[in-house]
């Protein structure tokens, strides 16, 4: 929890510093049990869908004291990123599938995934074959829903677009599409 604090601390310092470049380094923190599957799926879908951002991608347990870099997003993946039958009472439905924090009307560089709630909302969006590509679907999904967080930090907007995967409200069936939303 210490670094978490750590780095929040630190991004306040950096907030005001980021614009959309070319190159992003993203800081990922998984709370729970996450597919490596999925999250292979999930780095290739955000990085056809953020095609001109060169995305470096790091663990922040695997982070060395002292490691800086110009443009960083610290993600916090929240539940368990991984597609398997948990009881469906166990998952609160209501509320955002992720957000990104504020202070003061500014945009921070710090947005959390809950996972659980991308999982409920595309499993009851699956029909047929797909339940055999949960993991590679729920990956796409987080992808989608990655883009649409990185999208308010870089433009420094909580406002929607009203097309593609900025849009507000993306459902089930649009994370997981083979059709980009
Ligand atoms: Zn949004």
């Amino acid at each position: 929890m210490r670094h978490v604090i750590c780095a929040l601390s630190l991004l306040l310092c950096l907030a005001p510093a980021i614009q959309a470049k070319t190159s992003l380094t993203l800081i990922i923190q998984f709370e729970n049990r996450h597919s490596q599957e999925s999250f292979d799926a999930m780095k290739s879908e955000l990085q056809v869908l953020m095609k001109d951002v060169a995305i470096d991608w790091r663990l922040l347990e695997e982070m060395q004291a002292g490691e800086s870099f110009p443009d960083l997003v610290v993600v916090k993946f929240k539940g368990a990123c991984l597609m398997e039958r948990l009881p469906s009472y166990l998952i609160d439905e209501r509320g955002p599938l992720a957000f990104t924090h504020t202070a003061e009307g500014q945009v921070l560089p710090f947005s959390e995934v809950e996972c659980d709630k991308v999982r409920q909302a595309i499993h009851s969006a699956m029909w047929g074959d797909e339940y055999k590509h949960a993991d590679a679907l729920l990956g796409r999904a987080l992808g989608r829903v990655l883009a649409h967080e990185l999208y308010h930090v870089l433009e420094h907007t909580k406002k929607h677009e009203k097309e593609g995967v900025n849009r507000s409200g993306l459902t089930g069936r649009q994370l997981i599409s083979d059709r980009r939303p």
